[in-house]
């Protein structure tokens, strides 16, 4: 995981600080300016990507010897173009709006940094709903004295959740798992299948009453936040990088 990080990062600024980037740029999208943006995007998601799947294919063959994965390779293979299908459009619509957004304004990082944060917040809020359902299938626990015990205990921590869920987790690994995902209206607990056919009511009890902990402890408005002011953060320091005289 590490390694993968830093030789993308290692990637990402040998391409940013020599004629490298602009280079493969302009090879990727032509001459215009649309397809510059595209060109800019593919390398950005896609070139990290590839150098980083040799260290994730290690990592799985490491959890595989521990005897984590139930996936075979192709399903690997799956998730990985799924995060891809995710990530291109994602990056090329933030590409496009910066792009587009300095050839009106000089303050472009003003409104870049601020929708960062928003689209953050926004992405956090919407995760539940489009991008798990993505990687795994939801179904609404069954009704009975476990999910009743998993609802008292959240409405005795004064958490208002949806529903009860259990995903589809043991289609890639044999870990055992629970989470609270979403906030307000799309907050809800979810399950992995893997810790219902191994683990007695009264232990899946105490893993949600961890994962609720989480939310009494604002965990995930507070996460959403600080990275909310990253991203603001980040794009001021962008700008501040890519304007600097020396630097260019
Ligand atoms: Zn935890």
């Amino acid at each position: 995981m590490l390694g993968g990080r830093v030789a993308a990062l290692g990637l990402m600024l040998g391409l940013g600080l020599t004629a490298g980037g602009a280079g493969l740029v302009a090879a990727f999208g032509g001459g215009t300016w649309g397809g510059r943006v595209a060109g800019a995007a593919v390398s950005l998601v896609l070139l990290p990507e590839v150098l980083g799947l040799p260290f994730a294919a290690r990592g799985r063959v490491v959890r595989r010897r521990f005897g984590l994965v139930t996936q075979g390779w192709g399903g690997w293979w799956a998730d990985v173009l799924r995060g891809l299908l995710i990530s291109l459009p994602l990056t090329f619509g933030a590409l496009f709006a910066v792009y587009a957004l300095a050839g009106v304004t000089g303050h472009w990082w003003v409104w870049a940094a601020l929708g960062a944060a928003a689209l953050t917040v926004l992405m956090s809020w919407a995760a539940p709903m489009i991008f798990e359902p993505l990687f795994n299938r939801f179904t609404p626990m069954e009704p009975g004295p476990l999910r009743d015990a998993l609802l008292a205990l959240a409405a005795r921590d004064g958490v208002t959740v949806e529903d009860v869920l259990v995903a589809d987790a043991s289609r890639r690994t044999t870990a055992l798992n629970a989470y609270v995902s979403g906030f307000g209206r799309t907050r809800r607990i979810v399950v992995y299948d893997t810790l219902l056919t191994t683990a007695q009511p009264r232990e899946v009890e105490l893993v949600v009453a961890h994962e609720l902990g989480h939310v009494v402890h604002r965990d995930v408005p507070r996460g959403t936040a600080l990275g909310a002011v990253g991203a603001a953060v980040g794009v001021c320091v962008l700008a501040a990088v890519v304007t600097w005289r020396p630097l260019l």
